[in-house]
């Protein structure tokens, strides 16, 4: 038998100041560990803590006991929903947690996750996704027809669709069962953690778009989306699931099963980009990886000046890479304010107008004087640039030149990463292809600009092109994506919130231009 507690605070993150943008979020991160004898809530909980920066608007916590199934969820930061009483309150073996941005899906406390659903059986089912599916319209429908997803339904996620579908399935068969008949239908990027009360399963789209990886305890095993969380939970890594592979945890060790043929396309920018440099992802430390970026970008975009400084902390790497292949001096010309946007409490006008100083805060004697190459991860709006160009000068800074650690995004993301909107997109404003870079670098105010190629970043990583996406730079996508993907987390939510699971025409006329390759 299931129980489910929560209480429900209806947090709202607060608006960021005009000049800091909107940075390109991870979907979220999940987590999951069997190890009978050990606290697998507190484990669960700093396995979270590490993945926090994956997902910031909600996070949850579930935990099996052989008898059952107990959910503690809400909207919040890991250490804002959690506290020691409601850790200690949650006792078992097999543990699986979320930490969320929305996709797909808006930020209600239905949305955020484990899912959790009954089997007719009347076992529970919790289950934690990162990625983002690209037939959720259909799947919606299949389980509208099963009848275990009604129009009232209040989630409108991807994640508690295959939540209702997996425990439909597991009414007359084993959850493992289910899970091997439901994964190849899914279309899209998933890594799932899921468990029932006594059996941890872990699961990876065929693609393998988002990393996810098996770690040893000295009594058990976990899993997680970086290994990152190893080293937190005093875990050792083992190897990362294969794509297509679904993982059974229990008291008869770790099964696999291989649910579809692997067709590799890891996310490019999860390398360069979303997770954590501490992470280790196919093999490659993430931290080498942008090193290397930041050496690329000195050879491919070479810049005369006196001292290289990074955007902390994202651009650390990349600008350490691109002073060892440069020569030029290294020097922390900014410092970060780490807490800001960990705050739920509203700014007020007089703080908001403070802007980028928010966030950063030069250091004067550093650069006063100093032609400048400043290293940073990515432009998205750019205003977060401008105003930081405006700042560097103000500070004493004769030139300033602006490298980018990654290519010029173009297009959108429909696996689970959420960057502005294309239209927001500063290299798409640009009025054509060949003046966009000077088009950015007069919109920002630097003396230069320089990105990274495409093939510059794929080098660096180690991998393969052809075993990587890299779709928000090139627009080409490595799975098909129906238009009701392409219509946006809005129009989504207003279909799955019918009976029929349709579109309005007037909101499908609008989007029926996409394919599986978009171009300008
Ligand atoms: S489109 Fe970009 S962010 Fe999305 S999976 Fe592909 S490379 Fe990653």
């Amino acid at each position: 038998m299931t129980d489910l507690s929560i209480n429900s605070r209806n947090l709202l993150a607060a608006q960021q100041p005009d000049e800091v943008e909107n940075e390109p979020r991870e979907e979220c991160g999940v987590f999951g560990v069997w190890a009978p004898g050990e606290d697998v809530a507190k484990l669960t909980y700093y396995g979270l803590y590490a993945l926090q920066h994956r997902g910031q608007e909600a996070a949850g916590i579930a935990v099996g006991d052989g008898a059952q199934v107990l959910v503690f969820k809400d909207l919040g930061l890991v250490s804002q929903v959690f506290d020691e009483q409601t850790l200690a309150s949650m006792v078992g073996h097999v543990a699986v947690g979320h930490c969320r941005y929305s996709t797909t899906g808006s930020t209600t406390w239905e949305n955020s996750q484990p899912i959790f659903r009954h089997t007719d059986a009347g076992s529970g089912v919790a289950l934690g996704h990162n990625g983002n599916l690209v037939n959720t319209a259909e799947l919606a429908s299949r389980a509208r027809e099963l009848g275990v997803y009604g129009p009232r339904t209040t989630a409108t996620s991807d994640s508690d669709v295959v939540g209702a579908l997996l425990a439909h399935g597991a009414a007359d068969k084993t959850l493992e069962q289910a899970a091997v008949d439901l994964l190849p239908t899914l279309k899209g990027a998933f890594c799932l953690t899921f468990q029932d009360e006594s059996t941890l399963y872990a699961a990876r789209d065929p693609h393998g778009i988002r990393p996810l990886s098996l770690g040893r305890l000295d009594r058990g095993w976990v899993v997680a989306s970086e290994t990152a969380a190893f080293d937190i939970v005093g875990a050792s890594f083992v190897r990362d699931i294969e794509p297509g592979e679904l993982l059974a945890i229990d008291s008869n060790g770790v099964r696999s099963t291989r649910f579809a043929e692997p067709k590799p396309k890891l996310c490019i920018f999860e390398h360069v980009y979303l997770a954590r440099p501490d992470s280790v992802i196919h093999g490659r430390s993430v931290h080498s990886t942008r090193v290397d970026i930041g050496r690329s970008l000195a050879r491919e975009q070479p810049a005369e000046g006196d001292l290289v400084i990074p955007v902390p902390e994202s651009g650390t790497p990349a600008a350490v890479g691109f002073a060892q292949e440069s020569g030029i001096p290294y020097g922390q010309g900014l410092m970060k304010n780490a807490y800001v946007g960990r705050t739920f409490i509203q700014p007020s006008q007089t703080i908001r107008q403070l802007g980028i100083r928010l966030k950063l805060n030069p250091l004067r004697e550093v650069i006063r004087g100093k032609k400048l190459v400043v290293v940073d991860d990515s432009i998205v709006r750019g205003n977060t640039q401008r105003a930081l160009i405006r700042m560097l000068r103000e500070a004493g800074a004769v030139e300033v030149h602006v490298r980018i650690a990654s290519s010029p995004v173009r297009w959108p993301c429909f696996y689970g990463i959420d960057f502005a909107s294309p239209a927001e997109l500063i290299a798409n404003g640009m009025e054509s292809e060949e003046n966009m870079v000077d088009g950015v670098r007069q919109a920002i105010g630097a003396d230069s600009l320089g990105y990274i190629s495409v093939e510059g970043m794929v080098e660096a990583t180690g991998e393969k092109s052809s075993d990587l996406c890299a779709a928000c730079f090139d627009g080409t996508y490595p799975i098909e994506l129906p238009t009701e993907t392409a219509m946006g987390k809005a129009v989504l939510e207003t279909m799955m919130s019918t009976s029929q699971g349709t579109a309005p025409d007037s909101l499908i006329a609008k989007n029926d231009n996409v394919s599986a390759v978009m171009r300008p």
